[in-house]
């Protein structure tokens, strides 16, 4: 491991001058992620930046009706506040079926998005990757491929450029963000902006080293979560190897307002299928409007996987995450019109 500097900032303008001040430098907050490679040699920062305690640690009720979450309240505390669980149970869903209970009390709300692909040959620094080093190509090309990407790959529409990287992007609470339609505030040196949370992961296009379309130095402050209409209706399924502490196979956050039989308003995202948080737009075009059946689900989820593009691999490659995904996104909008 590489020795380095280690700085505790007394607020958040200092902390997010020091990190941009140094081109090596990187925030910590709970460490979950971060830790991990420290000790692989997988990140090799020069100058740590604990932020832990500088952004807020509590849930407030927005203006709009929303809610606002502190980027330090953990995961436990949010997948516990029982307004997140009475009003967007997708997102308290999607807390609880990651990693195990001892990372949630760690993993903060503005980290977890934010952390980076289990892909394996990722994390082998003995390995070749586009990813941890820009250039040196891509070991699951051709490798293992079991948790890699089927959607927005070579080729695809949403793909700016050849396969340089198929990594999944691994977090659940990004997933049920994506479908929430979040917004994420945030502190960087050039003062405050705010984007959608759909806008804030990233294709790996010609340069899979960033995961996301944040600059050196901007911290997340905190995430808002706008309000939902009266009767929508919210869930999360994951599908993994293991009942639980397992990255998804597949995975569906699904936000759903039926009237009168038909669909009003679907917001679909899938995980696990893509170097981001995958939001479904083919298959909510195709759903709203139609009844609530279990006839338009599948034709929604057949029409967004018409562009998957499986892997290859040495364990038989994705190709079943199609079916799979089909299938979740079905049984997810199933689960949300138990009376249709
Ligand atoms: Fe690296 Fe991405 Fe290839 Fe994995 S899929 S080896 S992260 S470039």
């Amino acid at each position: 491991m590489r020795p380095f500097a280690f700085a505790r900032p007394s607020g958040v303008d200092e902390a997010v001058r020091a990190v941009a001040g140094d081109p090596e430098a990187v925030f910590l907050a709970g460490g979950t992620n971060l830790v991990d490679h420290l000790r692989l040699g997988v990140a090799r920062p020069a100058l740590v930046v604990d932020i832990r305690t500088l952004t807020p640690r509590d849930v407030s009720e927005a203006s709009d009706g929303g809610l606002r979450v502190g980027a330090a309240v953990t995961n436990s505390e949010l997948a516990a506040d029982r307004r997140v669980r009475e009003r967007y149970p997708v997102l308290a869903q999607a807390l609880l079926s990651g990693a195990s209970g001892q990372l949630r009390n760690m993993a903060t709300s503005g980290g977890n998005p934010l952390q980076r692909t289990r892909c394996a040959y990722f994390q082998d620094v003995s390995e070749p990757c586009n990813k941890r080093e820009p250039g040196s190509g891509c070991s699951a090309i051709g490798g293992y491929t079991r948790y890699h990407s089927i959607l927005g790959v070579s080729g695809a529409p949403d793909a700016a450029a050849p396969e340089t990287c198929i990594a999944t992007h691994p977090s659940d609470m990004a997933v049920a963000l994506a479908a929430l339609e979040a917004r994420v505030l945030l502190r960087g040196p050039d003062g405050d902006r705010e984007i959608s949370f759909t806008g804030l992961h990233r294709l790996p296009g010609a340069d899979p080293s960033r995961d996301t379309v944040l600059r050196h130095g901007e911290l997340i402050t905190a995430i808002d979560l706008p309000p939902l209409l009266p009767g929508t209706r919210s869930a999360y399924r994951k599908v993994r190897d293991r009942a639980s502490y397992a990255f998804a196979l597949v995975s569906v956050a699904a936000v759903l307002r039926v009237e009168n039989g038909r669909v009003a308003d679907v917001r679909l995202a899938l995980g696990g299928v893509a170097h981001k948080p995958w939001r479904a737009a083919r298959a909510e075009q195709a759903l709203r409007g139609q009844p609530a059946t279990g006839a338009s689900f599948r034709a929604a989820a057949e029409a967004e996987l018409t562009v998957a593009q499986p892997q290859p691999g040495l364990d038989g490659g994705n190709g079943f995450k199609i079916p799979l995904a089909i299938r979740t996104i079905v049984a997810t909008l199933r689960q949300l019109t138990p009376e249709a």
